[in-house]
């Protein structure tokens, strides 16, 4: 069985002072309208999705029991060409968070400039708990019912938190069995049905690729800096990975089963192995003290990633991280209200939009790849993402530098100003 994209932490409870996911980031925009000067009412069309659909997904179980999940697919805007975004599977995952998601992907393809517009889809479950057949069985089901929506040039869907590789597999037979053969209607696909060597580490080598681009910006020297990285899925491990290969120091990784901590640098060529053998990070013989998932978060270092799930970082602890940087692989790890803090406290915060856009521009190489029926190399594909992330980094600081604002609202700006710039060109409103 593959492993899944990103392994869940403790599940953390926003205190309730914070707002829901969705309108969270619907801040975040209206904050980025403002500072754009933004004069027309488009944006009330952004406010919104364009579509949501709630799909039942019935599973017959091995056991004999039924199981009724309730599946997701939110199309946010497509002004800047189809809707693009990943599937979630996940118990607690509900349609606001799915909303939410959804408008990220809008902002994460804008600011990326790729021609995608952005969505997101999830189906309530545990994958966890199920068996490969039952994954399959449902995985085909919630394709097949929200395959209407769905196409190369429509909606095209990719790994999240829960899915992998295995399951784009599953996604685009059932697809194609309806709609011929179509490998560009999924990405994140195994190599061997069409994936572009690269696309599956291509979410953790960006953040590093952005992380280096800022080192560069910032006159920093990586070797030997103190790193952090909360999460140990596909994300997580390709950032310890990376990190490590550059000869930074990651002195703390987790995953479900706990946090670890090693103030001379954690074995992460060990660590790595033990996961892929099916194991958890705490499994692997390594020398290690063990802390709790909240210690992780406060501890003392100069990068702190959290590649988990979000709203990890909320107005509860926003004053207890030391990290000089907070670079987010997660998807909205830091609530507006800790976001705050942390820019008050001098805090760097690279936000999800600009830190973790190395996997959906992973996708559109694999999308364009399948589109043309041409295969790069995996050089050609880590030098394109390499070029391509490198000069959104620097177009988004360079806007912090004259505007004095936060990475986060400089990148905001920039991708609603691309949408909007669609929305009025195309005529919709
Ligand atoms: N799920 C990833 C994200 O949140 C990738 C989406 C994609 O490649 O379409 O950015």
């Amino acid at each position: 069985m593959w492993r899944f994209l990103v392994t869940a932490v403790e599940p953390f409870i926003a205190p309730v002072d914070e707002l829901p996911a969705d309108e969270a980031i619907r801040r975040h925009v209206d904050e980025a309208a403002r500072a754009i000067g933004l004069e027309s009412d488009v944006g009330e069309v952004l406010d919104s999705s364009y579509r949501e659909i709630s799909v039942q997904v019935p599973l017959r179980r091995d056991d004999g029991s039924l199981l009724v999940a309730r599946g997701y697919r939110v199309q946010h805007n497509g002004a800047r060409g189809p809707y693009k975004g990943g599937l979630r599977f996940h118990p607690d995952v509900d349609l606001t968070e799915v909303r939410a998601l959804a408008s990220l992907m809008t902002w994460k393809a804008a600011l990326l400039d790729l021609p995608f517009g952005g969505a997101k889809g999830a189906l309530r479950v545990d994958p966890g708990e199920l068996s490969d057949r039952e994954l399959q069985a449902l995985t085909r089901r919630f394709a097949i019912s929200i395959s209407h929506v769905m196409g190369v040039y429509r909606d095209i869907p990719a790994p999240d938190v829960g899915t992998n590789a295995q399951v784009m597999a599953w996604f685009m037979d059932a697809f194609s069995s309806r709609h011929g053969y179509s490998p560009a209607s999924v990405t994140g696909k195994p190599v061997d049905l069409g994936g572009a060597p690269g696309r599956e580490a291509a979410t953790g080598r960006g953040l590093v690729y952005m992380l280096e681009a800022a080192a560069r910006r910032w006159g920093w020297d990586l070797t030997d800096r103190r790193m952090v990285v909360q999460g140990f899925g596909n994300v997580g491990s390709w950032v310890a990975r990376e990190l490590d290969a550059l000869g930074a120091r990651v002195i703390a990784v987790s995953d479900v089963s706990g946090a670890m901590l090693n103030d001379n640098g954690l074995d992460i060529p060990r660590l790595v192995q033990t996961v892929n053998a099916g194991g958890r990070v705490t499994d692997a013989d390594i020398s290690y003290v063990k802390l709790s998932h909240d210690e992780l978060l406060t501890l003392e270092c100069d990068v702190l990633v959290p590649a988990a799930l979000g709203d990890c970082i909320t107005s509860a602890n926003a004053r207890n991280i030391q990290a000089s940087v907070v670079l987010e692989g997660a998807n909205h790890p830091v609530t507006p209200q800790a976001d705050a803090e942390l820019a008050e406290r001098g805090i760097t915060v690279i936000p999800d939009i600009l830190a973790n856009g190395g996997g959906v521009t992973g996708s559109y190489f694999e999308w364009t790849q399948n589109i043309q029926q041409f295969t790069w190399t995996e050089n050609r594909f880590n030098a394109e993402l390499r070029e391509r992330l490198d000069r959104v980094f620097d177009e988004v600081a360079s806007y912090v530098e004259q505007r004095e604002c936060t990475y986060r609202q400089a990148a905001y700006a920039i991708a609603l100003e691309r949408v909007v710039r669609a929305i009025q060109l195309r005529g919709y409103v």
